[in-house]
């Protein structure tokens, strides 16, 4: 097996193990049960119990090479009931994790990022919102090599096939190896990824966060005005938006700043990206730069995102500088 094929298959398999988490987490915690406000419990154990399985796994096959995860496990090793709970949803799907090891794991995640070293960047939960709301999110793992992503797993356990009715996707790609949809937990159901054909603005579906403080839905609304895009925007948490532009069910992201200085994180955007571009399709910031992810834990060179099939691209950076100014 090459290098890149062992690591994509590696990080598939982390990400398929960590959904049985995620997913038991949520049917046990999530479902059916009205969750309070500020309590953040269920989709705190589904984090953690997420990272600590991938890095497990990672670290496993690929010791020397490091990782960027959203989580630490301060909050972990301070609250034992939070740690014992957590401990109840990994024993079965990984019986050799003690407690201490889980905590070990989760914070080897502190790696700077950068440009020289190649390592991991994980975001656990992507779309926490979306996974206490019963809706969509995402568990996303990218390898950065010299500052630039070399492969993308996107887990996406509540998102509707294309084909049946069956919820539950995973997307996957890596350089020299074809962008897939792989079904069912099993590598042997794959489908190939591809952007949509669209060539129209006026025709184009357009997708941006649910939430209106990651993402402007004024500025979207102005800039499909200006484009002429007659259809409503298909709001959705987590890079589950990226990967409906990677297999042609949404011809474009917007991802518009609320405001200035906020600087997107590596793991937000590293596997979604990876995979729209894989597919055929591009992805820059809102001045149509590379996102460069050489510069640590953040895109700090760069504003927003912009992710599309890539045939009308330079018409969106165009809208979007005659419609929109971060910050106002
Ligand atoms: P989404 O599900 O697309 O709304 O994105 C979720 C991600 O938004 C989370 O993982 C956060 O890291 C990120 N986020 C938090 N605050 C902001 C903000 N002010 N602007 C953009 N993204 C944010
Ligand atoms: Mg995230």
């Amino acid at each position: 097996m090459s290098d890149k094929n062992l690591q994509l298959s590696v990080a598939v398999k982390a990400v398929q193990q960590a959904a049985k988490l995620t997913q038991s987490v949520r049917k046990k915690l999530v479902m059916g049960h009205s969750i309070e406000k500020d309590d953040r419990s269920p989709v705190t154990i589904a984090d953690f119990g997420a990272q600590a399985i991938i890095l497990h796994h990672l670290f496993q096959a690929f010791p020397e090479i490091p990782a960027v995860g959203e989580e630490d496990a301060k909050l972990l090793r301070e609250n034992q009931e939070l740690l014992d709970l957590l401990m109840s949803f990994i024993k079965d799907l990984e019986p050799s994790l003690t407690p201490e090891l889980v905590c070990d794991l989760i914070d080897r995640g502190n790696h700077s990022g950068g440009g020289k070293e190649s390592f991991w960047a994980l975001d656990p939960i992507d779309g926490t919102k979306g996974f206490l709301r019963n809706d969509q999110y995402a568990i996303a793992l990218a390898l950065i090599e010299a500052g630039k992503p070399s492969l993308g797993v996107l887990g996406c356990p509540e998102l509707p096939r294309l084909d049946n009715e069956e919820t539950g996707c995973l997307f996957a790609a890596a350089v020299g190896i074809p962008p897939r949809q792989i079904f069912n937990d099993s590598e042997a159901t794959t489908h190939p990824l591809k952007i949509s054909e669209t060539r129209n603005p006026a025709e184009a579906i357009f997708c941006e966060s649910v939430e209106s403080g990651h993402s402007s839905h004024s500025a979207s609304s102005n800039i499909a005005q200006f484009l002429g895009t007659a259809s409503e925007p298909v709001r959705m948490d987590s890079q589950c938006k990226y990967a409906a532009v990677a297999r042609g069910q949404a011809d474009l992201y917007l991802r518009l700043p609320t405001r200035k200085g906020y600087e997107e994180k590596i793991w937000d955007h590293a596997a979604g990206a990876f995979l729209v571009e894989a597919s055929g399709g591009k992805v820059t910031d809102i001045y149509g730069k590379t996102l460069d992810f050489s510069l640590g834990r953040t895109l700090k060179n760069n504003s927003g995102v912009v992710a599309s099939n890539g045939a009308f691209h330079s018409d969106v950076i165009n809208a979007i500088g005659k419609t929109f100014s971060v910050g106002v």
